[in-house]
This record gives structure tokens, C-alpha cells and sequence, in this order.
């Protein structure tokens, strides 16, 4: 049976030339980086290199980089780190409530050590508004963090117009560019922004390792305590083999981004349209236009996103009912109902991710079986309907 893979969003396969890139730093260039020796200068010189390449690839300077076990960590770091280092200044945090639980969660975790939390609201598509930023902030905020994309429904927010705002007042700002580094250009300086996460596995790189971006200058505290790598701000042994990994995927995926970004926009344009023309209870989810190039939404009224998943899934698509860790649990999407969407429509929610491999075919495939499935479905609710009453 054929396998469709259309969940880029929850993950991506390592691409070989990345794998090669990585694979001396296992067995021939396994020194400590640390090392004063030639194989310890060996990784030495591979993290340089890695940290060249991240910085070029944000506008950023080398040491402005600190990598990380990926874009949980990176999060963490970036408002634990800030909100600790910056308390005289006050004890406020704002974020929003569409958020990955690696900020959400972390934004929880501060309030219960006793900072203020303001999680702002979103309108229908997701969207926050830099006016919203501006109202919130008091004398003792510390950080603004907003994400630049969505991981569920790809909407892209406009961080630099926020970031402006938080500046204006004297408030730092961080943004989780998990999703959108790999899709949209993201520079630190266009952007605005102190502080910026980003995680190797969404960019067809190794998992458990990605990057904070830390603006010079900018004060924070160490979560991890240790040997003092990566400046004092994230001890540990450094994974050489992983950090390169992330290098690599970095540079491919800069050399292919607006092509790419391109191909894919017009192939989920099409997807979309055919979709809803389709399929008359379709509704799509998220932005109409400010949207991951790769991110497909939608909601079929009356069926089951995780019954269409599981339809899917035996056909051989892969798809997701919303992010990662709320499939698998039958939590509703806290970002779909941040935007408002009534229950029912959550529940039919069901999220198509692109990769760089996907072809017209494969989603020409994935649209024949999400018609059948649903037909399927609409006809078992409807015989249930009938054979109760
Ligand atoms: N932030 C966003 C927006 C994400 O989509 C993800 C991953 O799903 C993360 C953070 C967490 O990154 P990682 O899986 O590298 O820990």
C-alpha cells in the first residue's frame, strides 16, 4: 500500500545529505568539544562552523546563538531565563493562548513561582493584534512572547509590528519560530525580536536538538548548570553530531525555502478550494492568507476528526487532528478554541501538513480518501441517527 506522509507540521525525515554531515561526528569526530587535543578541536571547529551558519542564517552574530535539546528547551530558556533575570524589573509575562505547551506550559509554571501571566485572546483566524500587545503591557512587564506561526492552523502573526510595541515600552520580546523558520524568512532583525527558538526536526534535521537566538545584551539565566557551555547559558556536553545536523538541514533548507514555500502555497491553494467545493460541510481553519505556506485546516461538520484520522491512516495517509500531543489524548485543540470555534467544529478538525516531497498526486489521493471516508462516516452517524429515533 502506498504511505502518504502530510503531518510536516508534528515532524520531518532527516534528509541523507544531513545524516552524511552528521555521521563522522559519531565515530571518527566523536571528541569532547572541550577537548584542548585534535579531537576535541575537531568537534570544537564543527560547533564554530554550526554556530557561523545559524547566525548568517538569522542576521544574528555567532555568539547571539545558544543551541539547545531542541525547541522545548529553547522556549523554556528564553522565558524562564528572562523572567528570572529581569525580576526588579517586575514580574509580568505576556503570551497568548494559542501558543505551543512549550510556552503555554512554561507561562503555568512562572505563575505558580509568582509572576503575573496575561495570555492574550485571538479573533477567528488566530490573529493577535500589536494594539493588544500595547494595552497590555504595565510597568512591570518583563517579556512578550508570541509565536511567529502556528503550529495547528499556520497563522502567521506579525511579530515585528508587535515587537515594535514591547520596544516602545521597554519590554523584551521573544518568539517561537519553530514552525516558520524552514518557511518563511525569519531574520532577528526584521523581526525585531531579543529572543527566537527554533528546533532542527521541523526543517528535515535530527530531533532533541535546535537553537535560542539571545540578543546581545540581553540578560538571562541559565536553566542548566554545569561545565559552563555555550557561554554559561546551557551547560551540558555539547551534541556535536546534532548541532551539526541542525547546520546542515539549515543550509539545504535555505538554498530551497522560497521555491519551496512557493510550490507548496499553490498546491494547498488547490487542495483547499477542491476541498470545500467537495466537500459541502468543509470549513477551513485558520487564516485564509496570512498561512504556513504548508498548513491545510479544516473542519467537516458532523464527522470525527480522529475517526477521519484513523480512515486515513488505513488508507495509508498520515495526517493529524490538530498538534501532535493533543492526538493521541482526545483533548479539543486549546487553539481552535482560543479562536472561538464552537465544540463540535473542533472535534472535526483536521490538520495536513506538506513537506518538500509531497507531490499534487499524493494530496490528489489524500482528497479521494477524505471524501470516501467522510461519506462513510456522514452515512454511519446518519444510520445511527435513524435507527435511535
Ligand atoms: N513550538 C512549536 C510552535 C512547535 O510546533 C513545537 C513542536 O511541535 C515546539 C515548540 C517544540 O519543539 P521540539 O519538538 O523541538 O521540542
Amino acid at each position: 500500500m502506498q504511505r502518504i506522509y502530510l503531518d510536516h507540521a508534528a515532524t520531518t525525515p532527516v534528509r541523507l545529505e544531513v545524516v552524511e554531515e552528521m555521521a563522522p561526528y559519531f565515530t571518527a569526530a566523536y571528541g569532547n568539544a572541550s577537548s584542548i587535543h585534535s579531537y576535541g578541536q575537531e568537534a570544537k571547529a564543527a560547533l564554530d562552523d554550526a554556530r557561523d551558519t545559524l547566525a548568517q542564517a538569522l542576521g544574528a552574530e555567532p555568539a547571539e546563538i545558544v543551541f539547545t535539546a531542541g525547541g522545548t528547551e529553547a522556549d523554556n530558556l528564553a522565558i524562564i531565563g528572562t523572567l528570572v533575570a529581569n525580576q526588579a524589573k517586575g514580574r509580568h509575562f505576556i503570551t497568548t493562548t494559542i501558543e505551543h505547551d512549550a510556552v503555554l506550559k512554561t507561562a503555568d509554571h512562572m505563575e505558580r513561582l509568582g509572576w503575573r501571566v496575561t495570555r492574550l485572546p485571538v479573533d477567528e483566524y488566530g490573529m493577535v493584534t500589536p494594539e493588544q500587545v500595547a494595552e497590555a503591557i504595565s510597568s512591570d512587564t518583563a517579556l512578550v512572547s508570541v509565536m511567529q506561526a502556528n503550529n495547528e492552523v499556520g497563522t502567521i502573526l506579525p511579530i515585528a509590528e508587535i515587537a515594535a510595541e514591547a520596544h516602545k515600552r521597554g519590554v523584551l520580546m521573544h518568539t517561537d519560530a519553530v514552525q516558520s523558520f524552514g518557511q518563511l524568512p525569519v531574520n532577528v532583525d526584521a523581526l525585531g525580536v531579543d529572543l527566537l527558538s527554533l528546533s532542527a526536526h521541523k526543517i528535515y534535521g535530527p530531533k532533541g536538538v535546535g537553537a535560542l537566538y539571545v540578543r546581545r545584551g540581553t540578560p538571562i539565566e541559565a536553566l542548566i548548570h554545569g561545565g559552563g557551555q555555550e557561554r554559561e547559558r546551557r551547560s551540558g556536553t555539547e551534541n556535536v553530531p546534532g548541532i551539526a545536523g541542525l547546520a546542515a538541514a539549515t543550509r539545504l533548507m535555505l538554498q530551497e525555502r522560497d521555491t519551496q514555500a512557493e510550490r507548496m502555497r499553490r498546491l494547498r491553494d488547490q487542495w483547499i478550494s477542491e476541498a470545500l467545493g467537495a466537500l459541502p460541510n468543509a470549513q477551513l481553519n485558520g487564516h485564509p492568507i496570512e498561512r504556513l505556506p504548508n498548513n491545510i485546516n479544516i473542519s467537516v461538520a458532523g464527522v470525527e476528526g480522529e475517526a477521519m484520522l484513523l480512515g486515513l491512516d488505513l488508507a495509508g495517509v498520515a495526517a493529524s487532528s490538530g498538534s501532535a500531543c493533543a492526538s493521541g489524548s482526545i483533548e479539543p485543540s486549546h487553539v481552535l478554541l482560543a479562536m472561538g470555534i464552537g465544540p463540535e467544529r473542533v472535534r472535526s478538525a483536521l490538520r495536513l501538513t506538506l513537506g518538500r516531497a509531497t507531490t499534487e498526486e499524493e494530496l490528489g489521493y489524500a482528497l479521494d480518501v477524505l471524501k470516501k471516508t467522510t461519506a462513510r462516516l456522514t452515512e454511519m452517524t446518519e444510520h445511527n441517527i435513524s435507527t435511535a429515533t
